[in-house]
């Protein structure tokens, strides 16, 4: 195991932010075939010519005939990093490691998973350990928005019928459902007029944003929604607009979210923020009786989805965790995860933690007993029989 922690050092230390991702990528595809994995059995998507602005490469993906006549699983973990652990230098710290570079995040979230993955394919390959047919899905551009998941094509990844993601802290915990996730922009259009000398024949897109805003905090739509049986959270995160004080404001640009595990909720969340501006514009006018406008759209980011006990990933992952002597725990969690693409290409997947803390701030570290005993994990749930 001592050569899983060098890999893991090994491939923090690469720079790969979200659409950065070709050299970790190609260091990744160099030590697969270095261990024996025919370059036939490894290609790169082409995810990034789909992504909407691009991406230095697309997904690595690897797949293994099986030695056992059994379905096909499929291991993932994404590689792309914050841009806060460019510059990163891993070194050991006790329990932990961590960067030397204090300027820096470690990284931990994703290669801690990435190396697990990648000491999974090595170690079977190097041991010759029998194993159902396997696919190794790297995804690009999880960062910024589940996105080489997202446009990852199912047909590439050879129907799996079990898939496992790693991404997260604890080993033992299984994710096995996630939130969805709309992303809304907002433009109000109002009426531009000098300040000071004639007010009163502006429209104030400010005006209209607070207004709006005010309207969705009173009414138990700003934040953390309970609305009866139904539970959901919004927040407006980004509002651009204004240039000078001498000027009633005439434009404003938003961007706001709104979170549910249910799709139904979710969507009236965002109805009630289109409602809720619309009223705004409406009573906002000036001495002519004139009105501001109102731009609304909003994005699905994500979906959400929440597996059954009884769905054999879950199964299967709960089973190797508990080989592992470990106490298996379920949870069900409030963001997005490449899992929740994975779910609505048809391949519903667990996700499992692989000793990340900190993450995304330059206190970040990887406690690597947590990560050895996902390396363990990862390994039985791609040889042991089910
Ligand atoms: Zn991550």
């Amino acid at each position: 195991m001592k050569s899983a922690i060098s890999l893991v050092t090994e491939l923090m230390a690469v720079p790969g932010k979200s659409r950065e991702e070709g050299q970790i990528v190609s260091r990744i595809s160099d030590k697969l075939r270095k261990a024996g994995i025919p370059k036939s059995a490894i290609r790169i998507d082409r995810a990034n010519k789909r992504i909407p602005g691009g991406g230095e490469v697309g997904n690595l993906i690897v797949k293994l005939p099986g030695t056992m006549r059994q379905p096909r699983r499929l291991l993932m973990a994404h590689v792309d990093t914050v841009p806060l652990c460019v510059g990163c230098r891993p070194i050991r710290d006790g329990e932990f490691i961590r960067s030397a570079n204090s300027e820096t995040a470690l990284g931990g979230d994703n290669r801690a998973g990435a190396s697990v993955l990648l000491h999974t394919a090595c170690t079977i390959v190097r041991e010759g350990l029998p194993h159902p047919p396997l696919t190794f899905f790297w995804p690009v551009q999880e960062e910024i928005g589940l996105l080489g998941a997202r446009y990852a094509k199912p047909r590439d990844l050879g129907s799996p019928k079990l898939c496992f993601n790693w991404d997260g802290g604890a080993p033992n915990v299984a994710v096995i459902g996630a939130t969805g996730d709309y992303d809304i922009q907002i433009v109000i259009e109002g009426i531009a007029s000098h300040a000071g000398a004639h007010p009163e024949d502006g429209v104030s897109a400010i005006a209209i944003a607070a207004a709006a805003t005010n309207d969705l905090v009173e009414n138990g739509w700003h934040g953390l929604i309970r609305k009866g049986r139904n539970e959901g959270t919004s927040n407006i995160g980004v509002i651009n607009g204004g240039e000078a004080t001498n000027v009633v404001t005439p434009r404003l640009t938003l961007r706001a979210e709104a979170r549910s595990h249910n799709p139904r909720f979710r969507k009236r969340i965002v109805n009630e923020f289109e409602k809720a501006f619309k009223r705004a514009v409406r009573k906002t006018t000036n001495a002519a009786g004139q009105r501001g406008q109102l731009l609304f759209s909003a994005d699905l980011k994500y979906e959400s989805f929440q597996l059954k006990p009884s769905e054999p990933c879950v199964q299967a992952a709960v089973e190797a965790v508990e080989a592992e002597e470990l106490a298996a725990e379920t949870r069900v969690c409030n963001g997005g995860l490449d899992a929740n693409w994975l779910n609505e290409h048809s391949l519903p997947t667990v996700t499992l933690g692989c000793g990340q803390a900190g993450i995304h701030t330059n206190s970040e570290v990887l406690h690597i007993e947590s990560f050895l005993q996902a390396c363990r994990i990862a390994l039985r749930l791609a040889t042991c029989r089910h």
